[in-house]
């Protein structure tokens, strides 16, 4: 079993996009799931590293344990046996909306006002990967004060205990094909309430979500490798626009939108760095992709070097595949310290500085009198790459070549990522070579869009690019744009 954790992304990736979440849903008749849940989750560490929780029933009750920190260390086999129940649902958090505190941890549980139309109050608890982009209206609209929710992911909790308590004669599904269609952003969900395991997809499908069946009894999953470390065969992708209800009769399909809202916009940013490289997505596995990426960023920007290297550990396969495509010799340049945290927390740029230093030190033999190509997935702020060629060149390389396998990182996310304002995005504020003097480097090159694309193996498919190109599949409300687009100069 390999280790994922938040050593097993780039050195840098404090300043590329942040992970929004890992969902995880189990339903297993006759079987005792909080185990494979927390296997699901181990798998999905990547995606959310703040916090992480589980909600299990064994059709009598709704149990959740969540805290703060690693899978590894919410959980212990103390927690797990009392985590009792054939249903379950499983979160890693990483907060995009919401502080980052216990209370925001997920999966969120509520349950319904006692109610003698109801037989009994109705549990469920839920978990979500994505980012609402109208949590404002949606709270005007309930009439609920700013402050009655403290997280997007709340807000939907809110919405749905509320819908079924002014409707007592309604279940959980029902709720949702009325409380869904008012949502607007990213949402990737899973639910349960005592009977049934609940997946949803927004009609964008932004963030994945996965089906998978095991021997007796179906998975839900934010990646392809949650399926693998639980013995479940991967069925197919859920649809964008998919309500799946899962009970003992197995999956039922319902669609709560209308055909013409339904428009596929996979964020592409989980095949250039979020999603694992093991992970399947439209079909294809992201470790070749990442390969196809650097062969085409080879083609597009050659340059004559004695060495291709990749920042460690999310720049690799790009890296392999620029090597392979320019005949130029792959090396390790850099050895990366996999026992310590990430330094994006760290607050200012000279302590950012010394985060590198603490993740990534040099292989003197191999750098000195090297000219190098360094390829990366992404450059979102700049300042721990231009640490990073600094860093090369004290080891005593002659020349430092920046290859990156995404377009600049020009516009903010609203659909679950934490990229920061424009004025944080170097790619906004600075033009290709402006960014290259600033980072020190002796050249720098982007991948083109079109070849991104045609790197996935799926160019004919819906993906978001809005970071890429500012063209937003989904409306943002002025008032968030103008938060995110403040202080730069071309807002
Ligand atoms: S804006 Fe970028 S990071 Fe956000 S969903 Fe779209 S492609 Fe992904």
């Amino acid at each position: 079993m390999r280790h994922v954790g938040p050593d097993d992304r780039s050195a840098l990736d404090h300043e590329s996009p942040r992970e929004a979440c890992g969902v995880f849903g189990v339903f297993a008749p006759s079987s005792q799931v909080a185990h494979l849940t927390y296997d699901g989750l181990y798998a999905l560490q990547h995606r959310g590293q703040e916090s992480a929780g589980m909600a299990t029933t064994d059709g009598a009750g709704v149990m959740v344990v969540k805290d703060m920190g690693l899978v590894t260390n919410v959980f212990n086999e103390y927690k797990l046996a009392g985590l009792q129940g054939h249903l379950a649902i499983g979160h890693t958090r990483y907060s995009t909306t919401g502080t980052s505190t216990w209370h925001n941890a997920q999966p969120v549980y509520r349950v319904t006002s006692k109610n003698p139309e109801r037989f009994q109050p109705l549990e469920f608890a839920l978990g979500h990967n994505g980012n609402l982009t109208n949590t404002e209206s949606l709270l005007a609209d309930a009439g609920m004060l700013p402050g009655t929710a403290t997280s997007d992911s709340d807000v939907i909790a809110e919405l749905l205990v509320r819908y079924l308590d002014a409707h007592p004669e309604a279940d959980l599904v029902e709720a949702l094909v009325e409380v869904l269609p008012t949502l607007q952003g990213a949402f990737s969900l899973v639910l349960l309430d005592n009977e049934r395991l609940i997946g949803v997809r927004d009609p964008h499908g932004f963030r994945p979500l996965c089906l998978g069946k095991l021997d007796q009894g179906w998975v839900l999953a934010s990646e392809t490798p949650a399926l693998d470390i639980t013995g479940a065969h991967f069925v197919r992708e859920m649809d964008p626009g998919e309500l799946l209800v899962i009970d003992h009769d197995g999956p039922k399909t319902v669609r709560p939108w209308p055909e013409k809202l339904v428009d596929p916009k996979l964020c592409l940013f989980e095949f250039v760095y979020l999603a694992r490289p093991d992970s399947r997505l439209y079909g294809q596995e992201l470790h070749g992709a990442r390969i196809r990426m650097g062969e085409l960023l080879a083609e597009q920007a050659p340059v004559d070097a004695d060495m291709v290297m990749g920042v460690p550990d999310s720049g690799l396969p790009a890296a392999e595949g620029y090597a392979r495509q320019s005949g130029i010799r792959y090396g390790h340049g850099l050895v990366k310290n996999r026992y310590i945290g990430r330094t994006f927390i760290v607050p200012d740029q000279a302590q950012r500085t010394q985060g590198v230093r603490r993740k990534l030190n040099p292989l003197h033999g191999a750098i000195t009198g090297q000219r190098l190509i360094v390829v990366d997935d992404s450059i979102v702020r700049g300042t721990t790459t231009r640490a990073m060629v600094k860093m090369l060149r004290e080891a005593g390389a002659t020349e430092v070549h920046l290859r990156i396998s995404s377009p600049p990182y020009r516009w903010p996310c609203y659909y679950g990522l934490d990229t920061g304002t424009r004025a944080e995005l170097i790619a906004a504020n600075l033009e290709v070579l402006e960014i290259q003097e600033y980072l020190g480097a002796d050249s720098l090159a982007y991948l083109h869009l079109d070849s991104l694309k045609k790197a996935t193996g799926a160019p004919g498919a819906g993906f978001c690019d809005a970071c890429l190109t500012g063209d937003y599949p989904a409306d943002i409300p002025v008032v968030l744009r103008r938060e995110a687009e403040a202080g730069s100069p071309v807002a």
